[in-house]
């Protein structure tokens, strides 16, 4: 068989607990631990069969598929036997998620940080955000399901107020029939943009007064008792979808890791603990020989993870905290649903790879803003979570965590469109005291208006064409060449 074909190998998927350890197969919608409530991870336990193929010859199989004109492989399931090896192809969902450029920063950009650097541009997704990749893994599951089952009709649910509903929400009105999505969004609590995305794919808007957690309790439940598939952090099938940013990251740069430090915003911290799972997997087959560094980057106004990994490790004990308004509004948790995920991880990862393979980072409010914007008028497109990684890079930097000769590469979770309230706000100097984010008036930029209003009024073309040339010359104090 071809490198570009359909690979025949299936996997064995089972849910592991974090919490006690209990297995469970993998062919049920599992979202919590009946026994003890614990977050999952998904296992293959027919992955020693891939050991069987070597390092280098996986290198060559995933090299290859660049050039497949299977679709079920150009996206995501490139990675087909990494992820979740289950399905067949007529399963795959394929909205072009994934195989995201990674632009290396502008040079005036890197000489100003000091570190070479490169951003991810994971907002060149469909829904325009990394979402996508957990998504088109979930629902090639989900449709894996319906046929195994023969279920005719299924809802998919999730509470939201951004990039996670806008994702499901498209890859179920592609998928159409069985699958129905319903959204569940706090009333007043989300502007008009983020209500966009899920209304524009004929989702099923639902709001109820409250905030964000109200929402994913009442979904919660729902999951509990009706046939209805959760679409938030805690299916686990999403983590796996978006263990393929690892993946993309290693082949991008030859399969040679060992000097990047990868930089990714924390959340709900599915993210993070993804990539982490990447990592551990190529290095377990041989298709890397050695870990990345990976820092996760939280504000200081919802940084919970940060706080426990700042205490001396015999002192670390696991507290939420209150959440305070950030621009970084995507990763504005305070009790992040994956954190037991992230522990199990960091622990692995760390006796992999050293004390230096996982570390957090904490940021200012102030330093996500400037960083994005500079960023972004450096050509990169940035979201304010990919502004948050570059303030994270800079702060490494100057505490020393990170020397020169190191390869950052940053994780632009988001399109920076998605965001463009907060560099409203940043121009016009109009944040919420909340945010404590002060402009640097060196960086704002409005549009500039030439003539009244009422210029164009009673005048031909020509002479309006003349009046406009005009008031651009007398702007810019051009001259006549
Ligand atoms: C969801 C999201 C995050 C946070 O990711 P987690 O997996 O929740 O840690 C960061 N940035 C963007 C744009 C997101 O949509
Ligand atoms: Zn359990």
């Amino acid at each position: 068989m071809s490198h570009t074909d359909f690979p025949s190998y299936r996997g064995e998927m089972e849910y592991v607990c974090l919490g006690c350890g209990a297995r469970r197969p993998g062919d049920s919608l599992l979202y919590t631990c009946p026994d003890c409530g614990g977050v999952f991870l998904l296992e293959n336990t027919r992955f020693d069969a891939l050991r069987a193929t070597g390092g280098q010859q996986w290198r060559a199989v995933f090299d290859g598929r660049a050039a497949t004109r299977t679709t079920a492989l150009r996206g995501i399931f490139r990675y087909y036997e990494l992820l979740a090896p289950l399905m067949d192809e007529e399963d795959i969902v394929y909205l072009g998620e994934g195989l995201t450029p990674i632009v290396e920063a502008a040079p005036a950009l890197r000489d100003q940080v000091g570190v070479p650097f490169a951003y991810k541009n994971d907002g060149q997704n469909p829904s325009a955000s990394f979402k996508d990749r957990g998504m088109a893994c979930a629902f090639s599951y989900l449709k894996w399901l319906c046929r195994r089952h023969n279920w005719d009709e299924v809802l998919t649910v999730c509470a939201s107020t951004g990039d996670t509903s806008a994702a499901a929400a498209l890859y179920a009105s592609y998928v159409g029939a069985p699958l129905k999505s319903v959204v569940l969004l706090p009333h007043g609590k989300v502007t008009p943009q983020q209500l966009s995305q899920p209304l524009g794919s004929g989702a099923k808007v639902l709001e109820l007064p409250g905030v964000f957690d109200d929402c994913m309790k009442v979904v919660e439940l729902l999951a509990e008792q009706y046939r209805v598939a959760l679409l938030n952090s805690k299916n686990s099938w999403r983590i796996l979808g978006q263990e393929s940013y690892a993946y993309e990251v290693a082949q991008w740069y030859g399969w040679d890791v060992s000097d990047l430090c990868l930089f990714v915003p924390i959340g709900n911290a599915g993210n993070i603990t993804a990539i982490m799972c990447g990592f551990l997997k190529m290095l377990d087959l041989g298709i890397i020989t050695s870990l990345p560094r990976i820092f996760g980057v939280q504000s200081e106004h919802a940084d919970p993870v940060y706080r426990y990994y700042a205490a001396p490790a015999a002192q670390r004990s696991w507290a939420p905290v209150t959440v305070t308004p950030s621009v970084a509004q995507a990763a504005m948790i305070g009790n992040p649903v994956s954190f037991p995920r992230v522990r199990a991880l960091a622990q692995r990862f760390i006796e992999a790879g050293g004390d230096r393979a996982f570390q957090v980072v904490q940021v200012t409010e102030q330093q996500i803003m400037d960083s994005m914007i500079e960023a972004n008028r450096h050509g990169h497109i940035a979201c304010t979570q990919g502004g948050e990684c570059l303030a994270g890079l800079r702060n490494a930097r100057a505490l020393n965590l990170i020397d020169g000769n190191e390869h950052a590469v940053l994780d632009a979770t988001a399109h920076s469109l998605k965001f463009s309230g907060f560099q409203d706000m940043y121009f016009n100097d109009t944040f919420p005291a909340s945010y404590g984010v002060h402009p640097r008036p060196e960086l704002s930029n409005k549009p500039v208006l030439l003539l009244p209003e009422d210029a164009r009024e009673g005048k031909d073309v020509a002479e309006y064409a003349r009046l406009g040339a005009e008031a651009v010359v007398a702007r810019l104090g051009l001259r006549k060449k």
